[in-house]
């Protein structure tokens, strides 16, 4: 049994409306970490305990650190994560709730990474939150759930941090058979690292997030998901804070589900570029939830924004 679920497939009659086209959600926001992470992340702690691992560490403070605590319980494996000091109190919440170890170590992402890779040894693995070929294979079950459940589609709409949900997503369409269907990969201005790649013609780091949906925000893809916008048809699409706040919050009207903005970009393009979406009839989105920003957050949000 894997640690993630068949989630909920089902038609979504608001953004069918919103699009002119026939809507497809694949609803990950009801993985039992609260995001698609699990998938991937449970299929690499799942290798890493038959290999005999003792441990499983991360330095994530977000969706990933909460998934690789969810499956170290479930395995029976100690779960170490290590935060910087800016990471938030429902995040430290939700890893603890896990029975994982918080360790809060320095002002940066960058410094607790640096001494969660020193705490390793041989009877760690560390699990990384997007890079990594164990995650993409994981993730790539999503495809297949879609593909089991007999329903078509010409295209899907995901969201992209540091690429990992992609690579998984266009692995499990290649292996379903599917390697001609389009992706439609979406990130918020401040953390586009991936259509700042495309648009230079090389990964592109940025020198900074800027963005409210830190989910979102690795600096740089990974190298596979830059090398699949040359292999695989990639439109990447750039929407604004407002835009994917917006959108999670008419996501919630809509379909009573409360997500992150992170994955509100791509419900963005559903709800506020119908014409991006024209040439498809049927259309996968990925619902990838994500549980570090709760409604209290993006109602802050949404009052700095309108400031
Ligand atoms: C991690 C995450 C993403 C981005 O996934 P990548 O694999 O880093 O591209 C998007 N949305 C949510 C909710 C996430 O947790």
């Amino acid at each position: 049994m894997p640690l993630h679920i068949d989630t909920p497939l089902l038609e979504s009659r608001p953004l069918g409306q919103a699009t002119g086209r026939q809507v497809w959600l694949k609803l990950d926001a009801m993985q039992p970490s609260g995001s698609f992470k699990i998938r991937g992340i449970g299929h690499a702690c799942e290798h890493h305990a038959r290999a005999g691992k003792r441990r499983f560490l991360s330095s994530s403070g977000g969706n990933a650190g909460i998934a690789v605590a969810y499956a170290g319980r479930r395995l029976g494996v100690p779960v170490t994560v290590v935060v910087p000091e800016s990471t938030t109190d429902t995040a430290k919440a939700l890893i603890r709730q896990e029975d994982a170890e918080v360790i809060v170590h320095g002002a940066t992402w960058m410094e607790a990474n640096a001494h969660a890779q020193s705490l390793r040894d041989d009877g760690t693995a560390f699990i990384h939150p997007f890079d990594d070929p164990l995650l993409w294979h994981g993730h790539a079950s999503l495809v297949d759930e879609v593909v089991r459940a007999g329903q078509g589609f010409d295209a899907v709409v995901l969201s992209v941090g540091g690429g990992g949900l992609m690579c998984g997503v266009v692995e499990g369409l290649q292996r379903n058979g599917l390697g001609t269907v389009p992706v439609i990969a979406a990130e918020t201005a401040g953390a586009a690292s991936l259509a700042q790649s495309v648009a230079a013609g090389r990964r592109v780091e940025l020198p900074a997030i800027t963005s409210i949906a830190t989910t979102l925000g690795a600096k740089m893809v990974c190298e596979r998901a830059f090398a699949l916008t040359r292999e695989h048809p990639v439109e990447s699409v750039v929407v604004t804070d407002a835009a994917a706040l917006a959108a999670c919050e008419r996501f919630l009207d809509d379909h009573r589900i409360l997500v992150e903005p992170a994955c509100g970009a791509a419900l963005a393009i559903a709800y506020g570029e119908p014409a991006r979406l024209a040439r498809f009839g049927r259309v996968l989105v990925v619902v990838c939830g994500g549980a570090s920003a709760g409604l209290a957050q993006q109602r802050e949000w949404a009052a700095a924004l309108a400031a």
